[in-house]
C-alpha cells in the first residue's frame, strides 16, 4: 500500500462500484457509499468465469462451468481432453479441485494432455498458483495460500515472518528482504509462501512452489542444503532463515 502512495497511487478498497458516467473528459466510478471517483479508464478486475458453452450439457463442470477431468486431463467423456482457462485443476495445498487460469496451468496441462490422448501414460501434478508480479521496481512473487486463506480453508494455520538484508552487508549494496511462509501448525507442512523485495525474488516462489507439491515441511526447508555465496545470500540462504523463524515460533529450535 505504501508503495503504491508514494508513486501517486490513491488506494481506495471501501465500497461496491454501482455504475460508471462518462462526464464530458471524464469517466466517473459512482460506489454505493455515494462517493465518486473522477478517472480517464476503468479496468474492472472481478476474476474470470471458464467460457464452456461449447460443451454444456456433455461433460461434467462445477458450478461455476469449469470442466472437471481426472489426472490425465480428460473429461467425463473419455474423448474429450481438457487444457487451460476452461477447466479445473487440483489445488496442492488443500488437495481440492479449483479453478486457476493462468498460463503456466494452460501450458502444462495441454502438454500433457497432448501425450495422454495417445493413452493415459503421464498423470499431472496439480498446481500451487504461483505468480508474480513487478511493482514499482519492486518484485511480489507468491504461491500457496495466504495465512487468510489458509484459516478459511480450514487448517490451523501459523506463518513464519522474516526480514533482512538478502546478502551481507559488507558487500557494495544489498536489499531487505520479506518473506512469509505460512505452514499448518498440525505437521509443519508448508501451505503457501510470499515474498516481497526490491531484489528479484520471483525464483524464490518457484522454490516454495516444489516444496508445497512435496509436502515439506519447515523442518525440511530450515535445512535443505543451499547456496552461500556472498554475491547472492547470507550463509544461510534467506528460504532457510524464514523457515528457522517459524521452528522458534514453534519453540523447536
Ligand atoms: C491481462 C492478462 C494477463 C495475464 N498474465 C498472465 C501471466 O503473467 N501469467 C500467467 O500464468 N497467466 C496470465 N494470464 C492468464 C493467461 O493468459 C491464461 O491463463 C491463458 O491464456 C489461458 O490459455 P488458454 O489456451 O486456456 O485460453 P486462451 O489463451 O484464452 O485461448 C483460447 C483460444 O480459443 C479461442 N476460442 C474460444 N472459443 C472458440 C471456439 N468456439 N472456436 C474456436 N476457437 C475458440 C479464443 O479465441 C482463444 O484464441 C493473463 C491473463 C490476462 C487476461
Amino acid at each position: 500500500m505504501d508503495l503504491l502512495t508514494e508513486h501517486g497511487v490513491r488506494v481506495e478498497t471501501r465500497g461496491n462500484v454501482v455504475s460508471f458516467t462518462d462526464e464530458e473528459d471524464d469517466l466517473v466510478v459512482t460506489t454505493e457509499d455515494g462517493r465518486n471517483f473522477k478517472t480517464d479508464i476503468a479496468v474492472v478486475s472481478t476474476g474470470f468465469v471458464p467460457e464452456t458453452d461449447l460443451l454444456q450439457g456433455q461433460v461434467k463442470m462445477d458450478r461455476k462451468g469449469a470442466i472437471i477431468t481426472n489426472k490425465y486431463g480428460q473429461s467425463s467423456d473419455p474423448d474429450i481432453y481438457v487444457a487451460g482457462d476452461a477447466r479445473t485443476i487440483e489445488y496442492n495445498p488443500t488437495g481440492d479441485f479449483e479453478y486457476i487460469p493462468l498460463a503456466t496451468n494452460a501450458v502444462r496441462q495441454g502438454l500433457i494432455a497432448g501425450i495422454n490422448v495417445f493413452g493415459n501414460r503421464w498423470p499431472e501434478m496439480g498446481a500451487q498458483g504461483t505468480s508474480a508480479i513487478e511493482l514499482f521496481g519492486h518484485t511480489l512473487s507468491t504461491t500457496g495460500l495466504t495465512y487468510a486463506r489458509a484459516l478459511k480453508a480450514g487448517f490451523d494455520a501459523d506463518f513464519s515472518f522474516f526480514e533482512d538484508s538478502y546478502r551481507p552487508g559488507f558487500m557494495p549494496s544489498t536489499e531487505m528482504i520479506t518473506i512469509v511462509i505460512v505452514y499448518d501448525k498440525k505437521d509443519l507442512r508448508i501451505l503457501g509462501a510470499q515474498f516481497f523485495s526490491k531484489y528479484d525474488v520471483a525464483q524464490s516462489a518457484n522454490t516454495l512452489s516444489l516444496a508445497i507439491q512435496n509436502k515439506n515441511t519447515l523442518k525440511d526447508l530450515a535445512f535443505v542444503d543451499m547456496l552461500f555465496q556472498p554475491y547472492y545470500d547470507q550463509p544461510f540462504n534467506y528460504i532457510n532463515l524464514a523457515a528457522q523463524e517459524g521452528l522458534k515460533k514453534e519453540g523447536l529450535i
